[in-house]
């Protein structure tokens, strides 16, 4: 049943699901599973069903941005609203209260969790609907997006069989996705390779992996030791974000483990600086750690739409990432226009751009010196390392995103 309704529904074609749940003799139940999965989909984080004086505003919110996905009859929004209150187990009487709540949509391959909020407004009940959806897609090492140089470096850290690999960037900037990237590529069975995560969010088959479970004091801590007892090749930690997980991490790192882990830093420098804020020892910290990938996402243009971008003002910022482009190639940037693929926006989905520091020679020396984190960048720099701020320059350049996205990574 649901399986059948999955395949009826366009999703690549965002009118044909709107007819689909206009029509009027789609139960609601069915209407809110296929927004839900319809917005899976599209990976929006909301669902906004807003009432106006006559009618419902149908939106999303996709990478940020809200998108309209259509008017809808004032009975098709009620019948909806109301149709979620029961499923979520809110009070059908209560309209002049805001009310909480939480459904869960089958999808064919797994469950969807749905956080539920009503707000009364002056035209009647909005409703919210945010998507947890906390999939980690698989994506292979060659496709995250990564330029030459910096994949020739994270292939050079992969051959290690010790040491430490660091991953930093901000929460939601795909750290989980490179992670598995890399683990499913290391996963080609001559190796034992073991993740204590929080929470397991792919699995990846032919590797072990353990939650940490919090409530039952099972911290990264907690369980490291044990992981290590079980004598893996690789380790993965989730999160690295105490003292005696830095410590048990650097530990294994020194003594003949592959780590990797993630930490909470905006730049590769930074990560440095985060281990050393969590005491580690900087001489323990220079002699294991290998390198460092920071990352961060930027709204990719629609492919479909983007228009060449006809302005001489940006050549100042694309100069300097000529050289960094193909020989013969010229710097196309492009502009968000708007289509019915990406919903009018000019965006569809996310654009990851990268550094990779490496950590050896004068590098492994400033770490032990704990050298500030724009000294060890620009040493970093000197030895070939194309940093975020360039990264997001070549993104605009091959016309990926646009200039005002990138800026905030440009000026950082
Ligand atoms: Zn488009």
């Amino acid at each position: 049943m649901i399986e059948k309704d999955v395949k009826q529904v366009d999703t690549r074609e965002p009118s044909a699901v709107l007819r689909a749940l206009l029509e009027d003799k789609t139960p609601a139940g069915e209407s809110l599973d296929t927004l839900v999965r319809f917005a899976v989909h599209r990976r929006a984080t909301d669902i906004y069903c807003s009432p106006r004086r006559d009618d419902y505003q149908l939106r999303m919110r996709c990478d940020g941005v809200v998108a309209p996905l259509g008017i809808v009859p004032r009975a098709w929004g009620e019948r909806l609203i109301n149709h979620t209150k029961v499923d979520a187990r809110l009070s059908g009487d209560e309209r002049r209260r805001p009310q909480d709540g939480k459904i869960l949509v089958e999808d064919p391959d797994h469950t969807i969790d749905v956080r539920v909020s009503t707000l009364p407004t002056v035209f009647g009940e909005e409703l919210a609907l945010r998507i947890l959806d906390r999939r980690v897609r698989l994506i292979e090492l060659d496709k995250l997006g990564l330029h030459q140089r910096a994949m020739e470096v994270l292939r050079e850290l992969m051959g290690y069989t010790h040491g430490l690999i660091l991953v930093s960037g901000p929460a939601g900037s795909g750290k989980s996705t490179t992670l598995y990237s890399i683990l499913n590529e290391l996963s080609d069975g001559t190796r034992k390779i073991h993740t204590v995560e929080d929470p397991v969010e792919c699995y990846l088959p032919g590797l072990d992996q353990t939650q940490v479970n919090v409530k039952l004091k099972l911290d990264f801590s907690d369980v490291l030791p044990a992981v290590l007892r079980h004598d893996p090749d690789v380790i993965m930690i989730g999160e690295i974000r105490d003292v005696e997980t830095a410590r048990v991490a650097l530990r294994a790192a020194a003594t003949g483990q592959l780590v990797f882990a993630t930490v909470h830093a905006s730049t590769a420098a930074g990560a440095v600086h985060s281990m050393l804020g969590l005491e580690a020892n900087p001489h323990v910290l220079a002699g294991a750690l290998r390198g460092v990938i920071a990352q961060d996402l930027l709204r990719r243009l629609c492919p479909q739409c983007a228009e060449p971008l006809e302005t001489a003002t940006d050549t100042l910022v694309l100069d300097e990432i000529r050289p960094l482009l193909p020989t013969g190639a010229t710097p196309s940037p492009r502009q968000a226009k708007g289509c019915e693929a990406c919903m009018g926006t000019g965006h569809q989905g996310l654009v990851a751009i990268f550094e990779v520091l490496r950590c050896s020679g004068e590098i492994e020396q400033a770490v032990e010196q704990e050298q500030r984190p724009d000294k060890i960048e620009a040493m970093s720099v000197e030895d070939g390392m194309v940093p975020l701020r360039l990264s997001a320059k070549l993104a605009v350049a091959k016309g990926f995103t646009t200039l005002r996205d990138a800026m905030r990574l440009i000026e950082a």
